[in-house]
């Protein structure tokens, strides 16, 4: 079944302990909807200035990526820049230009319109309820990802949209920041009065948590010896989390479950290279088989 998202698609400037590079192509929806494509069909709304040329958009061919809705617009692309500290748990934002997104208005082609999943990368909230608004018939699951920058900004319109979507998927800091509670679980509870029955909340290299009435469920992140750059970690672990989801036309207890380790599986493969590097090359056998090795790292007996 075909996924819809929306979000940004942007040069990121990157600094960790492991290197520097001034301009990649990056964007939560990019690392996105690479990550669901192996997963199943994504339809892709975004804009993009006209320094976004062939040779960037090559990343979205030959994949299962509809790039209808990706507008190019007069002006330069969305353009973020982070630096991290040294054990790569810190970032901090030194750079976002919003550019061609600031006047952004999007429009779905009408083939977009039916979609049965959705998932509202981070970007501004008034923007992601103008596009769910525009899905003809209420999707099946509609998920949607913020961060700090509007939490903090645009407070009113981010609650407005939540009242509107089933899932939030936000990381730890976030997740307080938004409920002003410290205790997760606390602030689960406060999340459900806002909207959304189930809440989502990435860790980062502690992994990933999901709150529901069914209660929790917790997914490790995949230990690994060198990561590189977390950027985009938390859109690739939504992108293998809604992709699943939407190839498996599930969404009982079981098939979240399974979606929480192919986010983390796909989380982790974007942090081994910079940027969009090790997504970009994956297999799916590759995925299945850090999918498995998931169940050696959490079987137990008592
Ligand atoms: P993540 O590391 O998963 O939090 O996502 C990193 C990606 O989010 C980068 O590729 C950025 O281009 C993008 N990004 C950062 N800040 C924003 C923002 N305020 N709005 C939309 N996208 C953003």
């Amino acid at each position: 079944m075909s996924l819809l998202v929306v979000g940004s698609v942007a040069f990121d400037g990157i600094e960790s302990p492991y290197g520097k590079v001034d301009k990649a192509l990056g964007g939560a929806a990019t690392y996105f909807a690479v990550a669901a494509s192996y997963f199943t069909h994504v339809d892709l709304v975004g804009i993009v200035g006209d320094d976004f040329t062939s040779k960037d958009a090559a990343i979205f061919r030959g994949r299962h990526i509809d790039t209808e809705g990706l507008e190019h617009a007069e002006g330069k692309t969305f353009f973020w820049a982070g630096k991290y500290s040294q054990n790569l748990n810190e970032r901090v934002t030194l750079t976002t230009d919003l550019n061609v997104f600031a006047e952004f208005k999007p429009k779905l082609p009408e083939k977009y319109k039916q979609a049965k999943y959705v998932f509202l990368a981070n970007i501004a909230p008034e923007l992601q309820r103008d596009v769910l608004h525009q899905v003809r018939v209420r999707p099946k699951l509609a998920a949607l990802d913020t961060m700090n920058y509007w939490i903090e900004r645009s407070n009113a319109e981010l609650r407005e949209t939540l009242k509107h979507v089933d899932i939030l998927m936000i990381n730890d800091s976030e997740t307080r920041e938004l409920s002003n509670e410290h205790n997760l679980l606390r602030a689960a509870k406060h999340i459900f009065k806002m909207g959304p029955q189930t809440l989502v909340v990435k860790r980062g290299e502690y992994g990933a948590m999901l709150v529901d009435q069914n209660g929790v469920f917790c997914v490790p992140a995949f230990p690994l010896e060198e990561p590189h750059d977390p950027t985009g970690a938390g859109d690739s672990f939504a992108g293998g989390f809604m992709g699943y989801l939407a190839g498996a036309g599930q969404k009982n207890d079981a098939a979240l479950r399974r979606a929480m380790v192919y986010g983390s599986v796909m989380g982790s493969f974007t942090v081994e290279k910079f940027g969009l590097d090790r997504l970009r090359s994956l297999k799916r056998t590759e995925i299945h088989a850090r999918a498995r090795h998931f169940l050696k790292l959490t079987q137990f007996k008592l």
